[in-house]
This record gives structure tokens, sequence and C-alpha cells, in this order.
């Protein structure tokens, strides 16, 4: 194991979406003939995507074509990796020859370039798809810097892509049980996971972890330590995972969210993930390495 680069990832293994971040330049965003000479190479890569899901291959992988071989849509700058740029467009119309899929539905078996690579551009598609218009005046958007800004033809108004951040966080005791909850909208009726939601206008991180944790459950927590955070553009989330330790045990579901809620020792969530009365979440989220990292060690069955 090597020591952690300042300007890396802490985790070793890095969290699945999270893991490998190409080179942005950012800088060539606002430099058309640039741009353009890098859209005129055939040895340009492009991702197509369409109304928020990405083109794939026969294999399941992301369809990275030349530039020739896309249609007319608004084109994004991804960055460059080993000599490479790599752009995404936002097709107009369905590509022909691929199928389209959501990020979803492949995270679990992308490489490590492609993840870095399908976050920011699947993120950019969200907010292009869902900013039609200024928010200002309603007056129609051009898409400029690469894609990486919408500005107003009739006002002037600038917007930004925008990034929501949740947090997701694993409760723990001083016995050191964990707290799962069920959620009550899941369509897994044994699905247990981390609790989660959305940071307020206003508050801190650490502030979203206790107030989501008492509304949730009831509980009261504090001592919130950082454990790391990655892209969830679905469609524009940040999740930034924490464990927060309880100082009372009493759970009180809200009813709303979480129709179940319970106590863990890692020989129960062992025996009951074994079982199946408990299935825990995919391995791409946070929420798995969370409860993976406390158990130390791998725990069975996935939803
Ligand atoms: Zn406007």
């Amino acid at each position: 194991m090597t020591a952690p680069h300042p300007f890396t990832h802490p985790l070793d293994p890095p969290l699945a979406l999270s893991r490998h971040a190409h080179d942005r330049i950012g800088d060539h965003r606002v430099d058309d003939a640039w741009l353009a000479e890098r859209w005129a190479d055939d040895r340009t890569r492009v991702l197509l995507l369409h109304g928020g899901q990405v083109a794939v291959t026969a294999e399941q992988v992301p369809a990275f074509v030349s530039p020739s071989r896309t249609g007319p849509g608004a084109r994004l700058l991804l960055g460059e990796e080993g000599g490479t740029t790599y752009f995404a467009i936002l097709l107009d119309d369905p590509p022909d020859g691929f199928e389209l899929v959501s990020l979803r539905a492949i995270a679990a078996g992308l490489g490590d370039l492609d993840a870095g690579l399908l976050v920011h551009a699947v993120g950019m598609a969200n907010w292009h798809h869902t900013h039609r218009h200024c928010s200002r005046c309603g007056g129609r958007l051009q898409s400029e810097v690469a894609g990486h800004v919408l500005r107003c033809a009739d006002c002037g108004r600038t917007q930004f892509p925008r990034t929501d951040p949740a947090v997701i966080m694993l409760v723990t005791d001083d016995r050191d049980r964990c707290l799962l909850g069920h959620n009550k909208h899941s369509p897994r009726p044994r699905g247990f996971s981390t609790l989660a939601g959305f940071v307020e206008p206003g508050e801190s991180l650490e502030h979203a972890v206790t107030r989501e944790i008492a509304e949730e459950v009831g509980v009261r927590a504090d001592r919130v330590t950082y454990f790391g955070s990655q892209p969830w553009p679905l469609p524009a989330s940040l999740m930034v995972g924490f464990y927060a330790r309880a100082n009372t045990t009493e759970i009180t579901v809200d009813g709303d969210e979480i129709g179940e809620a319970r106590w863990f020792t890692r020989a129960e969530l062992m025996a009951e993930a074994t079982n199946g009365d408990v299935v825990l979440p995919g391995h791409v989220s946070i929420a798995r390495r969370l409860i993976e990292d406390w158990y130390g060690g791998e725990l069975p069955g996935t939803w």
C-alpha cells in the first residue's frame, strides 16, 4: 500500500466512481481554435449520449467513436488521458447501431478511465437535459465553454453545472453495532442500507448527517467523521460518506422514508445477509463500502 498522495483519494481501494480523475484541461474549454482542431482529428474519442443515457457496444461497454461518426448535438470537452482527447456529445437523435443504457446499468463493470469520463459526461448531460431555459427571464440558452456554461441569449445570464451534495452515513453505537434502515419506497422488501439525505442550504455536511439521523430514526448522534466521496450523477449528486456515533440507541422511524431500522452486530449482519433476510446495497455504492469497512470484510448478497 503506497502512501496516499495529497491530491488522490485516501481510501484504498478508492470508491468505484471516484477512483480515477482524467485531466479536465479546463483552460482549453474556451480555446475555440484548439477545440476545432481536436474535433477534426479522427483519433479524438467521443462518447455518445442521448437524453442522459449512454451508447454502449454489444459488450455493454461505453461506445467511443471518432468525431466524424457522431451526429448533431451539443459537444462537451471531457479532457485528456494518455495523449487522447475525449469529448462527449449530447445527440439530438438516438445514435444508429448502439443501445442506450443508464449509467446505473453499467456502473459496476466500468474500467477506471471510463468510470471517470462517464460520471463527468452523464452529470453534464443531465444538467443540459433539465436546464432548457434561463432561470431569470425564461429565455433561450446557448451552450458555451465546451458545454460547461449555459448562457441566456436574451438577458446574458450564465448558468453553471450544479452538483447537489448528499450525505450518506453509517451510524454505530458504543457496542459497535451498526444501524441500517429499510426505505419503505424501496422495491426490495429485504433491502437494508445506510441512512442518507440531501444537504440543505445553510447547513454543514456534519450538521446534515446528525439532522438526517435524528429525522429518519430518532437517534441522537455526533462524532461525525469523513469516509470518502464519489459522484452520483443520477441526476446530480455528490455522495459524501461519513461515520457517526450514536449517543442514544432507541429507534423511532419516521415512517415516511424509513419503514424499519435496526441495530446489527457483525454476527447478526453476516447471518442475515447469508440467509437473505437482509439484502445489502450494490458494490458501486458508498453505502456498501461503509458497511463492509465497518464489518471488516466482504458480506454476501447484493441488490
Ligand atoms: Zn435570461
